[in-house]
């Protein structure tokens, strides 16, 4: 069990490069955290930094309250699981499992205790004298797991662990992740690209961008309340769409003449427009209350449609999600009612909230 705090964390590479700007974090004891944001935002180079495998520039980092920025990883009492899995090809999987073990000098019979109950743990007793060659690549990446959690670290990382997995197996290991960690009580960190495993596996979500961090809170926190354009954008799937509008008399006025009453406080100023795709509506006529739009690719998902229109004069498409099968084609016009109540107004310069 463990607290994890980062206190104005920096990172400069020795070619000058400033990957981290100042990141402040504190992580509580058995909290999943996952990290999310765009390539090159610094996701990884963070992680390294908590396990030891990269310096770390400025700022202090503490495990349960004591500082271990110059301490060498294997005394930070930290785990780390890659994508790659990084397994022995020449050992088996208990023996993969328990090398950690072996290398703290831990008797030959107590290893193999640990390594056998965490086998039953996560499902692997029958396959504990294979070659990681003889596993399919969902085994291995439970053979990793395994070998972090024989180790009883305070604090897990996960750096995509489940990138080489298909589709199916993804979902499976994602429940199977958040499933062990809730069971072992320990405290994570996990960096994915993917915003689904991220929202779903998530006790609290960090935003990064550009070497800082954006926004921190609850999945629903940053679907419901996003603190900047960034945000909006990055969470939640379809993204987001943005229009451009003008706050006047009390309501939201769009460059097509649609009228959105809003409670938000309305001065005459331009603004960026948020609204989801699950927030607008099919209603069969028009209004000024709507968006009339013509459609330009249908893609059916079964439980809803997903329908990319064309707004006159808007250059980026706009996606709307419709309940259930709708007939609806390529050419037709479609009017969409924006929710009132779901807006998200972020100011035009700085991509910051408005409200
Ligand atoms: P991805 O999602 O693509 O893995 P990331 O968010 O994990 O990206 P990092 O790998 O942390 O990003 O890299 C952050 C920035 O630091 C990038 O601009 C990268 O080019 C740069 N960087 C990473 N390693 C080094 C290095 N050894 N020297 C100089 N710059 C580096």
């Amino acid at each position: 069990m463990a607290t994890l705090s980062l206190d104005a964390l920096s990172k400069t590479y020795p070619n000058g490069f400033k990957a981290l700007h100042g990141i402040d974090l504190a992580i509580n004891d058995g909290e999943l955290i996952v990290v999310v944001g765009p390539s090159g935002c610094g996701k990884s180079t963070l992680l390294r930094m908590l396990a030891g495998l990269e310096s770390i520039s400025g700022g202090e980092l503490a495990i349960d309250g004591r500082r271990v920025n110059d301490l060498e990883p294997a005394e930070r009492d930290i785990a780390m699981v890659f994508q790659n899995y990084a397994l022995y090809p020449h050992m088996s999987v208990a023996d993969n499992m328990g090398y950690a073990l072996k290398n703290r000098g831990v008797p030959k019979a107590e290893r193999r205790r640990k390594v056998e109950e965490t086998a039953r743990l996560i499902g692997l007793e029958a396959l504990l004298d294979r070659r990681p060659r003889q596993l399919s690549g969902g085994q291995r990446q439970r053979v990793a797991m395994g070998r972090a959690i024989v180790r009883e670290p305070k604090v897990f990382l996960f750096d995509e662990p489940l990138s080489n997995l298909d589709a199916k197996l993804r979902v499976q290991m994602r429940i199977e992740i958040r499933r062990l960690q809730k069971r072992l009580g320990v405290t994570a960190v996990y960096v994915t690209h993917d915003q689904v495993e991220a929202m779903t596996l998530a006790d609290r979500l960090v935003v990064m961008n550009g070497g800082h961090i954006e926004q921190v809170g609850t999945p629903m926190h940053l679907y419901e309340r996003p603190a900047s354009r960034f945000v909006a954008g990055f969470i939640g799937s379809p993204a987001m769409n943005f229009l451009d509008a003008r706050r006047a008399d009390g309501a939201l006025a769009l460059p097509c003449g649609t009228r959105i009453a809003t409670s938000h406080e309305v001065h005459d100023d331009a603004v960026c427009l948020g609204i989801r795709p699950e927030h607008l509506s099919r209603v069969s006529e028009a209004d000024d209350t709507t968006l009339t739009t013509r459609v330009e690719l249908v893609e059916p998902l079964g439980a809803d449609t997903l329908a990319h229109v064309r707004l006159d004069g808007q250059e980026e498409p706009l996606v709307a999600r419709l309940d259930g099968v709708q007939p609806v084609a390529e050419g037709d016009t479609l009017y969409l009612r924006p929710d009132a109540s779901r807006l998200h107004l972020f100011d035009l310069d700085t991509g910051r909230r408005l409200d």
